[in-house]
């Protein structure tokens, strides 16, 4: 049983495309030992309207007409910070330079200043 996985966070940052909420959802889970850590989320804007609805067309066509250009680099950054806090809830720090698990010696400043 996984807390993490499923979990729906909403972020204080901004949709590429019209400046709303973002919304991420962990749709997979790695084990680091016995830490669950995020291994794939999914991204969106809370303005997504519900799957087969008739706006839902006009929603993809304007926000995910260039994906890779619009939400892979929030996704990456998304996910480094959600791994992050979970790994700062164990009293550990998580360096995704290295991909290697260290006890913090030093205050971290770290570009990923979400205000959770
Ligand atoms: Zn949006």
């Amino acid at each position: 049983m996984s807390d993490l996985l499923g979990k729906v966070y909403k972020l204080p940052r901004q949709c590429p495309i019209c400046g709303k909420t973002l919304v991420a959802t962990v749709t997979q889970i790695e084990h680091a030992g016995e830490i669950e850590m995020v291994d794939q989320i999914e991204m969106t804007c809370i303005t997504e309207p519900p799957m087969g609805s008739k706006r839902a067309d006009e929603f993809y066509e304007t926000h995910f007409k260039t994906p890779y250009i619009d939400w892979v680099p929030i996704q990456d950054s998304v996910k480094l910070a959600i791994n992050k806090k979970v790994m700062a809830a164990h009293g550990l720090e998580y360096d995704s330079e290295f991909e290697t698990w260290f006890d913090p010696k030093e205050p971290s400043d770290s570009p990923y200043n979400m205000h959770w």
